[in-house]
């Protein structure tokens, strides 16, 4: 089960907290928090093609075959299978430790919401990339992936609405925090329908 739990509007789009898994959403895309070589091995990669099907990880291979690992920041295309979704795209995120974590969730947020954009998706649902095996705390990846979320949203041609599902509470919160925090500073509103 997926919950909606709070729901703001930025520049007549929309952004969205739901708690859950990722694999049952019907946004235009969702992202996946991928590795480097796209294996997609554990965490909410490994969900992805549970649902979806072996297809995603084919494709992946394919991509990796072609253009060889990705960077940190990269995002790349494949199909959604058998999932609600029309597309999943895969990003990769960083490793906490590594150095500027920030600038790359950044990257990573914005490059995957241009390719969806490019693409002419209005939709787009986001794991809290990095905050499971890769270790980033949840606050920071919260504020690099909203921040950069309402950035784009600034020229955004065909997003109109950005989804963020969380799988745990610890990490829920620290999304709900920022918000909250746009929400009093005015950055952002309650969406009214
Ligand atoms: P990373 O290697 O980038 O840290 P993980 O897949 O280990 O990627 O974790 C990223 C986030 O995805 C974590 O917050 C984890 O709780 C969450 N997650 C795991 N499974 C799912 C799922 N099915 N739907 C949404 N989020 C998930």
């Amino acid at each position: 089960m997926v919950t909606s739990l709070l729901k703001v509007s930025y520049n007549k789009k929309i952004i969205e907290l739901v708690k859950g898994d990722i694999t049952l959403l019907e946004a235009d895309a969702i992202v996946n928090a991928a590795n480097k070589w796209l294996k997609h091995g554990g965490g909410v990669a490994a969900a992805i093609v549970r649902r979806g099907g072996e297809i995603i990880q084919k494709e992946s291979n394919k991509i990796i075959a072609e253009y060889g690992p990705l960077d940190v920041g990269d995002a790349v295309e494949t199909t959604a299978g058998m999932l609600k979704a029309k597309s999943v795209i895969h990003t990769v995120g960083p490793v906490y430790g590594e150095g500027e974590e920030k600038i790359k969730l950044w990257r990573a947020t914005t490059s995957s919401l241009k390719l969806a954009d490019d693409k002419g998706y209005r939709s787009i649902a986001f794991p809290a990339i990095s905050t499971g095996v890769y270790g980033v705390p949840p606050e920071l990846a919260a504020e690099a992936m909203i921040e950069a979320t309402l950035k784009f949203l600034d020229t955004a041609k065909n997003i109109e609405r950005v989804i963020f599902c969380l799988f745990e509470n610890r990490v829920y919160s620290a999304y709900e925090k920022k918000i909250k925090n746009l929400l009093k500073e005015g950055v952002v509103e309650h969406y009214k329908d």
